[in-house]
């Protein structure tokens, strides 16, 4: 169940039967979790909400909704410029060194960069739009050099060279920043 709340916006309510008490958490996209006992009426809830918003505030960092909206259309504005060059920047160096890989996907995990899967497609991550072209381009000349070895043995790297010589102090370079939104 979700309610409303004007101070944290959304709250995932989860009904727990193995609880006779209330816990907060907060989840991943920064929402307020709460554990409650299986019965608990909604009326209770919101009341047990609203006596203990100093300690939610204090303990968790909820992320306000206007944080998580201006983040949202964040979001959409990279994918926006993403989709207009990512794939075209790839297919350009593919075709310049003589690549060819079967699809290229946008992602937007906080993780990675960009992958190369066994069934030659290419996965970029949108956050590079945030990156200095130079690093941008490394990380499409890793991803198409992994379609020769798909691993990172001395081979790859040394392919990874061939088409960016200064990839040693771009790859040190892209750690200074964040794929995640
Ligand atoms: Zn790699």
């Amino acid at each position: 169940m979700i309610i409303k709340d004007e101070e944290f916006g959304e709250v995932i309510v989860r009904r727990n039967p193995l609880s006779n008490g209330v816990k907060f958490t907060v989840s991943t996209s920064g929402r307020l979790q709460m554990s409650v006992p299986k019965h608990a009426s909604e009326f209770l809830i919101k009341r047990f909400l609203k006596q203990n918003r100093a300690i939610i505030r204090e303990k968790l960092p909820v992320k306000d909704p206007s944080t998580q909206r201006a983040r949202d259309a964040k979001k959409k504005i990279l994918m926006k410029q993403a989709r207009e060059y990512l794939p075209y920047r790839l297919d350009y160096w593919a075709k310049r060194y003589g690549y060819s890989y079967e699809r290229c996907r946008l992602t937007h995990a906080n993780t990675r960069w960009g992958s190369c899967s066994s069934t030659r497609t290419i996965s970029l991550n949108i956050g590079l739009m945030k990156v200095p072209e130079k690093l941008r381009d490394y990380v499409i000349l890793h991803e198409l050099s992994h379609l020769n070895h798909m691993d990172h043995s001395q081979a790859f790297w040394a392919e990874v060279q061939s088409h960016d010589p200064h990839y040693r102090e771009h790859r040190k370079k892209l750690k200074m920043f964040s794929p995640g939104v």
